[in-house]
C-alpha cells in the first residue's frame, strides 16, 4: 500500500483501521484497497470514490440497463419470488401499516408490499431509477437520501434495507434516521453482503458481492449487530 492510500479513520468509531483485508484491487481504472476497524469489525473502502466518480459508476448502462434492472429474467423473476416470501415473513411479525424502503430501485418490493395492503413509500438515490418507480408502479418515491426528507417521527411501522448500506456512504446517520422515524415495536429488516462468508474466504477480490467501488462499507454480521445496538435497535434474526 503506497503513502496515498494509507488507510482512514473508521467511520464509526474514529480509531485506526487497523487490518488490511485487501490491497490494490484494480476496478475501473482506479485501484482500491479494503481495510477493517478490529473493534467495529467493519471494513472501508478507500480511497473512497468521488462524488463524480459514482455519479458516473451509477450512471444507465453501468450499474443497471435503462429499465432499471440488472439481472437478466430468470433472476428478475427469482428475485420478485423472494420478494413474496419475504412479504409473508414480515407480517409475522407486524401488521400491515406503512413500510418504507429504503434504496427502492424500480419499486418491486414496494409494489409487492403494496398487493399485501401495506401502505408504501420508497427513497431512491438515481433519479432515473425513481422516475421509473414513480411512472411504472404509481408508487411514492422520495428520490435522494432520506435525512434530507425529515419524515414524521416514529410514522412507519417498518423499514427495509436490502443491500444498500454497504452502498451508503453514510450508513451510521441513516440508521440513527430510521431509528427517529420508525415506531417503538416497529421493524428494520436489513440486509447487507457478510465478509465473514464461506464465499469471501474462497473468492476475495473476484467475490462477486464485493462490487468495487460501489461497496463502500463491507459489514460482518459482529459489525452490523454492534452499530445496530449503538443505533438503539434490538437484534432479532430472523
Ligand atoms: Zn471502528
Amino acid at each position: 500500500m503506497d503513502k496515498n492510500s494509507s488507510p482512514p479513520d473508521c467511520t464509526f468509531c474514529g480509531k485506526n483501521l487497523s487490518v488490511s483485508v485487501l490491497e490494490n484491487i484494480a476496478k475501473n481504472g482506479s485501484t482500491y484497497n479494503i481495510s477493517e476497524c478490529s473493534e467495529c469489525e467493519i471494513a472501508l473502502t478507500h480511497p473512497f470514490p468521488s462524488e463524480e466518480e459514482l455519479t458516473r459508476l451509477y450512471a444507465c448502462g453501468n450499474y443497471r440497463t435503462n429499465k432499471g434492472t440488472r439481472f437478466g429474467p430468470i433472476i428478475e423473476f427469482l428475485i420478485l419470488l423472494g420478494r413474496i416470501l419475504k412479504r409473508r415473513s414480515i407480517n409475522k411479525y407486524v401488521k400491515p401499516g406503512k413500510i418504507l424502503d429504503i434504496g427502492c430501485g424500480r419499486g418491486l418490493f414496494l409494489d409487492v408490499m403494496r398487493r399485501g395492503e401495506w401502505r408504501t413509500i420508497g427513497t431512491e438515490l438515481n433519479g432515473e431509477t425513481a422516475s421509473y418507480a414513480k411512472k411504472v408502479y404509481d408508487l411514492e418515491i422520495l428520490t435522494g437520501d432520506i435525512i434530507q426528507h425529515q419524515l414524521p417521527a416514529e410514522g412507519l411501522d417498518a423499514i427495509n434495507i436490502n443491500q444498500v448500506l454497504e452502498h451508503l456512504h453514510n450508513p451510521k446517520e441513516v440508521l440513527a434516521e430510521c431509528y427517529r422515524v420508525l415506531r417503538k415495536d416497529g421493524l428494520l429488516i436489513i440486509s447487507v453482503p457478510d465478509l465473514r462468508s464461506p464465499q469471501f474466504t474462497l473468492g476475495k477480490e473476484n467475490w462477486f458481492l464485493l462490487d468495487l467501488p460501489f461497496h463502500l462499507f463491507h459489514f460482518t454480521e459482529e459489525g452490523l449487530s454492534k452499530l445496530l445496538e449503538r443505533s438503539g435497535f434490538k437484534i432479532r434474526q430472523i
